[in-house]
C-alpha cells in the first residue's frame, strides 16, 4: 500500500474545491479492505484520527483533514460488476463519475443523478448525496443507492441492501459480520420539503440504508456501491434559452416546473416534463461572457431546459417548448438548441463552467467559498431571490445567481475583493442561511455540512436532535476517529 508523507506529495489532500484548508501527517493509498482494516486497527491503538478523501471536489472542507491522517480511496476504482438486465452496477467507491458514466452509456444505461462535477469519485457523490441538474426529474444519488458495503471504524463490515432492513420507527438496529447489533435511536426531526443534503437522514420507519447516505465519512468507509440504473435515453432535447427580462426567465421556469409536474401526475408522455431546468441570472452571463462571446449583450437571464424525448414525439415536445418560450418573451433567434450530442454536451460544459469559475475565482483571491446552496419550498422562490439579491446589492457586492431553480435551490456566489467584503459577504451567507430555515427550507441542498456549516444544523433541527446524530455516530465509532469535525462537533455532545 503506498502512504504519502512529505509536504509536496499531500498538500492536494490538505484542500477541496471550497479552498478550505487543513493538515495532516500522512495519507494512505488503500487497495483492498484488508489494508482499510490494517490502517483503522493502527489508528485505533494509536488513537489518530481518519479523514476519508474522495476526489476532493467538495464544497465543505468535509474531505479536509484537521490533523490525523488521510484515506485516499484512488486505488480502489473498480467497476466490479454491470447487470444489463437487472440493470445495475457495483463499484468500489474511487470509480471516478465520469468514466462511470461513460462505460454504463456505451452499455446503453443510464445513471442520472450528476453532480455538475463529474470529476468525483462515487464514493464522495453517496457520502454526500450528491444532486445535480437532473433531480429536478429523478431525485439525488440516495434514489439510485440500492446496496452498500461498508467497513466501520471498529474493522467490522456492514452490508445493506435496500429493502431489507427497515427502521421501527425511529429505531434501527444493525448486524455487523461479526453478528454484533448495533441498535440506534433516530431523532424526531422535521425534514424539509426541499431537497436536502444536511445532517444525517433520520425519518420514522427508513430504510436502514438511507442513514448511511450523506453522511460525509463519518460513520464508516464505503467500499462497495450497488447503483439502480435506468435505460440510456433515446434522444435528449436540450437548449439553453435567452431572456431580456429577468421576469420573464423566471416565469418560464415557474410555468415549464408546473407542466413538468403534471405530466408526471397524469403519465403524460407527448409534453412538458423536463430533466433539467436551471437558471443564470444577468452577472453569471457576464462572468461567462469571455469563455462564451455568443452569450446574447442585452441578456438578463437564461435558463437551461432539458428533456427526454423519442422521435414519435419529438415535434409535439418541440411544438409545447416553442409557445413557452414565445409566451415568456424568450429570445428565439439567439438561443441555443442542441442538435448533436456534441452540442448538447457543451451546453452541460457551459452550466459547469459557471461553478468552476467562480471556484478559480475564490481560489485566485485566497477565500473560503460563500455560495449559498439554500433551497426554499417552491412558492417561496421568488421573494426569496429577490430578497437576497437585494441585499447583496444593498452591500454593494459582486455577486452572480444560478442553479437548479426546478427544485427551487439557489447559488447565490458572493465575490470579494478583499477582507472587509468577505466580512460582510459571510454576514450575509449566515442571514441568507436561517431565513432559508424559517421559511422551511435548508441550507444545505446538496453539498452538505462539511465542517463550514455545522451552526446552521443545529439552526434547523435543534441541538438535542444533533445531539441524537452525535449519539448515533458514537454506536458506530465510540473512538471518535472517523471524519471528526464533519456534520457536527462531537463535543457538543458532552
Ligand atoms: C465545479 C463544481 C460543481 C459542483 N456542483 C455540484 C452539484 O451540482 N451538486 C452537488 O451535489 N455537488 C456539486 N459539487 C460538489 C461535489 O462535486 C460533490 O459533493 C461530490 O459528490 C464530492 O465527491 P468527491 O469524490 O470529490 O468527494 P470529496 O470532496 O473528496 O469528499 C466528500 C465527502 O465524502 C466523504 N467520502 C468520500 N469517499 C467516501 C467513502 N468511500 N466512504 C465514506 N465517505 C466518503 C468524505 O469524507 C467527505 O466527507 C460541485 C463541485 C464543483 C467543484
Amino acid at each position: 500500500m503506498i502512504v504519502k508523507k512529505e509536504k509536496d506529495q499531500i498538500q492536494d489532500y490538505l484542500k477541496d474545491a471550497s479552498n478550505t484548508e487543513g493538515f495532516c501527517d500522512a495519507v494512505f493509498f488503500p487497495e483492498s479492505v484488508k489494508d482499510l482494516q490494517d490502517i483503522f486497527k493502527a489508528a485505533d491503538e494509536k488513537k489518530i484520527q481518519i479523514t476519508v478523501s474522495g476526489n476532493r471536489t467538495g464544497l465543505t472542507g468535509a474531505a479536509v483533514p484537521k490533523g490525523g491522517i488521510v484515506i485516499s480511496t484512488a486505488k480502489l476504482n473498480k467497476i466490479i460488476e454491470i447487470n444489463k438486465e437487472e440493470k445495475f452496477v457495483v463499484v468500489e467507491p474511487g470509480v471516478l463519475l465520469s468514466d462511470l458514466i461513460k462505460e454504463l452509456k456505451s452499455q446503453n444505461l443510464y445513471y442520472p443523478p450528476d453532480p455538475t462535477e463529474l470529476n468525483c469519485f462515487i464514493g464522495g457523490v453517496v457520502a454526500t448525496n450528491a444532486s445535480g441538474s437532473k433531480s429536478f426529474k429523478y431525485g439525488a444519488t440516495r434514489s439510485f443507492v440500492s446496496g452498500l458495503e461498508i467497513l466501520l471504524p471498529t474493522g467490522e463490515l456492514l452490508n445493506l441492501q435496500r429493502g431489507e432492513n427497515y427502521a421501527d420507527s425511529y429505531e434501527i438496529t444493525f448486524q455487523t459480520d461479526k453478528e454484533r447489533l448495533i441498535e440506534i435511536d433516530l431523532p424526531e426531526i422535521e425534514i424539509p420539503v426541499t431537497k436536502n443534503a444536511a445532517g444525517f437522514f433520520c425519518k420514522k420507519n427508513m430504510d436502514a440504508i438511507d442513514l448511511f447516505i450523506g453522511s460525509e465519512g463519518t460513520l464508516g468507509v464505503f467500499t462497495k456501491i450497488k447503483l439502480s440504473l435506468l435505460d440510456y435515453p433515446k434522444s435528449i432535447f436540450s437548449t439553453v434559452i435567452f431572456f431580456n427580462e429577468e421576469m420573464n426567465a423566471l416565469n418560464f421556469i415557474h410555468d415549464a416546473r408546473e407542466f413538468s409536474y403534471n405530466s408526471r401526475k397524469k403519465n403524460r408522455k407527448n409534453t412538458i416534463n423536463a430533466t433539467a431546468l436551471e437558471f443564470f441570472d444577468k452577472n453569471s452571463l457576464k462572468f461567462l461572457k469571455n469563455n462564451y462571446t455568443q452569450i446574447p449583450t442585452n441578456a438578463a437571464g437564461a435558463v437551461w431546459f432539458e428533456q427526454e424525448t423519442s422521435p414519435e414525439i419529438e415535434e409535439l415536445l418541440i411544438n409545447s417548448i416553442a409557445e413557452l418560450i414565445e409566451k415568456h418573451n424568450g429570445n428565439f433567434n439567439d438561443s441555443w438548441l442542441a442538435l448533436t450530442e456534441k452540442d448538447r454536451t457543451e451546453i452541460e460544459n457551459f452550466r459547469h463552467s459557471i461553478s468552476a469559475k467562480v471556484n478559480e475565482y475564490i481560489t485566485s483571491h485566497n477565500f473560503r467559498k460563500l455560495g449559498t446552496d439554500i433551497a426554499v419550498p417552491d412558492d417561496k422562490l421568488f421573494n426569496f431571490y429577490f430578497q437576497v439579491v437585494n441585499d447583496v446589492k444593498k452591500n454593494n457586492l459582486n455577486y452572480v445567481v444560478y442553479g437548479h431553480f426546478g427544485n427551487s435551490h439557489l447559488h447565490l456566489n458572493m465575490l470579494p475583493k478583499n477582507n472587509i467584503e468577505f466580512m460582510l459577504a459571510q454576514n450575509l451567507y449566515r442571514q441568507f442561511c436561517e431565513d432559508a430555515i424559517n421559511l422551511g427550507g435548508t441550507f444545505s441542498a446538496e453539498h452538505g455540512v462539511g465542517k463550514n456549516k455545522k451552526e446552521y444544523l443545529i439552526k434547523m433541527y435543534g441541538a438535542e436532535a444533533v445531539k441524537k446524530m452525535i449519539g448515533i455516530k458514537k454506536k458506530f465509532d465510540s473512538e471518535l476517529l472517523l471524519g471528526i469535525g464533519n456534520v457536527f462537533d462531537t463535543e457538543e455532545q458532552n
